[in-house]
């Protein structure tokens, strides 16, 4: 046996590397060791059962977790090996095989594929050609939708029933003719051509020894057809799921999956992994209670490896700035609290969506926590957002000769690259501004030597119109009237700005002008004096030129600090990448981003209704899901909070799923517990050190000063919940708990 295959795992997990069973489900519940035994069953196939890694196709829902698993497996079987495995996404492994095969369905070799913007544009062309109304964006999803059923245009249209289905099935067909004329798939067709080519060539794939697929409860119909098709000459099958975690049935993910497969193969072997390794007793214990209020599941079985543990944080804060300072306060302190042997990379902040951002990067950013987005770009660097902060950048300080370069033609207004081009250089030659050159061009006080045409001198008069309306509007405010809001809303109206993302990013208009709405929020807060003066105290911002300058005007200092404290935010994060500190990144992601992971200490805010479950949403239990998947990615600490009025100033109620009666019991009100012992517990959780004494009573200071903001602990105990959660088996010595209550620590 290839050294350490079956080493850790336990009786059911070996069970099912090990089998001989043809088809395989593992059902089994967060952190049960789902995807560390399907690695290791691929690793005892090559391995053991001598099959050759070309032979077997692994399916895995992200980039990331194809990443994480061929370097697992490469453990055990050496590089040379691992590389020759067909793994990827689904949409990777067809792409594979429609590169390698696709002749036989007409396919030429260099067909390209459109992303989502190519197919969006194709869709708003065709819209227009045809005078038809309705967005792109929706179309394009519906037709996604329709691909994702299997129902091709030609079936749409026999079925429509209406003018309007008329409408879109001419929109769809349209749209399948100009993919075919360009030589172009897009992401759905890569499965759908896939699916064509194993039932017109199914030699394609007489050589697939074993099929093997992670999270399968998120595939949808086609994906399942993909997978009897792969593994169609021998049938040798193995998917590893859970259905409490199914997230994506917004995007026609199929949870009858499940019972589908064992219909088309009675013979199925199911295995139930019952352990939890990843998570405390009192994490697991919440999780279970929020996950069991849907009454429609069938009960399961879940028992933890780890003991009891410091039981979640439910909190409540006044505002979403409150809570964001207050999630970045108790992250130093419970980094403070280890010794530093917790570092930001064991800290994980998950969003239910990705606009919630800002206020936590604003607190992490202040701070100087270094953090990376995964599944999302940072609040700042959205283009929506950064086109919005550059516009206040040349309001405050026209002389930004790049700030003006990006935004002089955003909305456009036909100042092409060349002549900004040309202007700036005879800027530089003349030793003035960019903003400064195109003023005087403007009100007629100078004739360029770059060639402007009558179109290009409208548009530039445009674009000062809109600077010099919006200084004057700053000027003509005062505290009393919310400066900062002001002049972002007359920027946003003069600029058309919601028209201009409607047009330019119509399917993800609403995400973008959510963040928009984030980004006016935060001027609302900017222009709060309290928050100012407590900002400016807090020795955040230094040296700000605008607050030396400390003019007559209110505004253009708020403005200044405004600016200064969105340079800030960012400045830290880019001087950790700089330094070359990746590593040390805490996590910011989106709940359906973190699908797979864990950490030591995890965090979700924002538990409001309207965010979790979403007002968005049609399906409740897919939300209650969704938390649960979010609250299950937590190995020690699991924070859960709200703020009581959002970053929109509405106020805001705890999320639904954490009001039901008994809820409250499972969860701590203030601080955990947390006792030195188990801090060391969370280190070995590392496989790092223990602190050093010096280090613990560095930290025990710390704390000591910190008291306030701290204990007690309040509430009842479950305590007969807990001594049966304590009584399960110990850990396997990765990690453990103590269960020292705190008072007897600090006593
Ligand atoms: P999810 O449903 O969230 O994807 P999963 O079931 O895929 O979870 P894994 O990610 O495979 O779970 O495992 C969770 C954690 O438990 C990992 O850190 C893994 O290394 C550990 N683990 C799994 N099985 C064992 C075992 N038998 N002994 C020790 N640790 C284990
Ligand atoms: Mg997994």
């Amino acid at each position: 046996m290839a050294t350490g295959i079956l080493s850790n795992l336990n009786e059911a997990q070996c069970e099912a590397v090990t089998t001989a069973a043809d088809v395989v489900q593992v059902l089994a519940p967060p952190g049960s060791g789902k995807t560390k035994t399907l690695t290791a069953r691929v690793a005892y196939l090559l391995a053991e059962r001598r099959l050759k890694p070309w032979n077997i196709i692994v399916c895995t829902f992200t980039v990331k977790a194809a990443n994480e698993m061929k370097e697992r497996i490469t453990k055990f079987v050496g590089h040379e090996c691992a590389k020759q495995l067909k793994l990827g996404t689904f949409h990777s492994v067809a792409l594979r095989y429609l590169k390698q095969y696709g002749q036989h369905i007409g396919l030429g070799k260099d067909f390209g594929i459109a992303d989502s913007s190519d197919s969006k544009a194709i869709v708003k062309r065709i819209i227009k050609k045809n005078d038809f109304s309705g967005d792109a964006g929706g179309a394009r999803g519906r037709i996604s939708t329709q691909k994702a059923k299997g129902i091709d245009s030609e079936q749409f249209w026999k079925k429509a029933k209406d003018v309007e289905q008329q409408e879109f099935a001419r929109i769809y067909q349209e749209y399948e003719e100009t993919l075919k004329a360009s030589d172009l798939l897009d992401y759905d067709d890569l499965l759908l051509r896939c699916c064509l080519l194993l039932r017109v060539e199914p030699a394609c794939v007489s050589n697939v020894e074993a099929l093997l697929i992670d999270e399968y409860q998120d595939t949808n119909n086609i994906q399942y057809d993909l997978m009897g098709l792969f593994a169609q000459h021998r049938n040798v099958i193995t998917i590893v799921g859970d259905p409490d975690q199914s997230i994506y049935g917004f995007r026609s993910a199929e949870i009858k999956n499940l019972t589908r497969m064992k219909e088309q193969w009675p013979d199925t072997l199911t295995i139930n992994l019952e352990e939890n390794y990843r998570s405390s007793g009192a994490i697991l214990h919440a999780a279970q209670h929020i996950i069991e209020q849907d009454e429609s599941r069938p009960p399961k079985k879940l028992q933890a490896t780890h003991t009891y543990g410091q039981r979640p944080v439910l909190r409540k804060l006044p505002s979403a700035a409150a809570e964001a300072d207050w999630l970045v306060a108790e992250i130093q302190r419970i980094q403070a609290l280890s010794g530093d042997l917790l570092q930001p990379n064991d800290f994980a902040v998950l969003l239910r969506s990705a606009a919630l951002s800002r206020a936590i990067e604003t607190a992490l950013g202040r701070e100087g926590v270094p953090y990376r987005m995964i599944g999302g770009m940072r609040f700042y660097d959205r283009a929506e957002v950064k086109l919005l902060v550059d516009y206040l950048r040349v309001v405050d300080a026209p002389g930004n000769n790049e700030a003006v370069e990006r935004i002089i033609n955003v909305p456009p207004r036909r100042v092409g690259e060349g002549t900004v081009k040309g202007l700036h250089e005879e800027a530089q030659s003349k030793g003035v501004s960019l903003w400064s050159l195109v003023l005087d061009v403007v009100q007629g006080r100078c004739k360029p030597t770059t060639k402007v045409t009558p179109s290009t001198q409208t548009g530039l008069a445009k674009f000062v119109d809109v600077i010099l309306s919006a200084q004057k509007k700053l000027a003509s405010v005062t505290a009393e009237s919310a400066p900062l809001v002001n002049l972002l809303q007359h920027l946003i109206t003069k600029l058309s700005y919601q028209d201009h993302l409607k047009r330019k990013f119509p399917d993800e208009y609403e995400a973008r002008w959510t963040n928009v709405e984030e980004l006016v929020a935060q001027t609302i807060e900017a222009s709060d004096p309290e928050r100012l003066t407590a900002i400016v105290n807090d020795g955040a911002l230094p040296s700000i030129e605008g607050l030396e300058r400390r003019t007559e005007s209110v505004a253009e200092d708020a403005l200044s600090l405004f600016l200064a404290n969105v340079t800030l935010a960012t400045a830290g994060t880019e001087k950790a990448e700089q330094d070359g500190e990746t590593a040390q990144q805490l996590t910011i992601s989106t709940i359906h981003g973190a699908k797979g992971l864990e950490w030591p200490v995890v965090f979700i805010p924002a538990c409001y209704d309207g965010s979790i479950p979403h007002s968005r949403a049609d399906d409740n239990d897919e939300e209650r899901r969704l938390l649960y998947v979010g609250m299950t990615r937590a190995q020690a600490l699991l924070y859960l909070s709200t703020p009581l009025r959002n970053s929109q100033r509405e106020e805001a109620s705890m999320s639904t799923f954490l009001t039901q009666p008994g809820v409250a019991a499972f969860f701590e009100e203030h601080g955990p517990g947390i006792a030195i012992a188990d801090v060391r517990a969370l280190a070995k959780t590392l496989r790092r050190d223990c602190p050093s004494d010096t280090a613990i009573a560095e930290s025990k200071k710390t704390l000591e000063r910190d008291e306030d903001n701290y204990w007690p602990l309040t509430g009842e105990e479950p305590f007969e919940e807990r001594a049966k959660w304590d009584r399960s088996r110990p850990g396997d010595g990765t990690w453990s708990f103590s269960n020292t209550r705190p008072a007897a620590v600090f006593s």
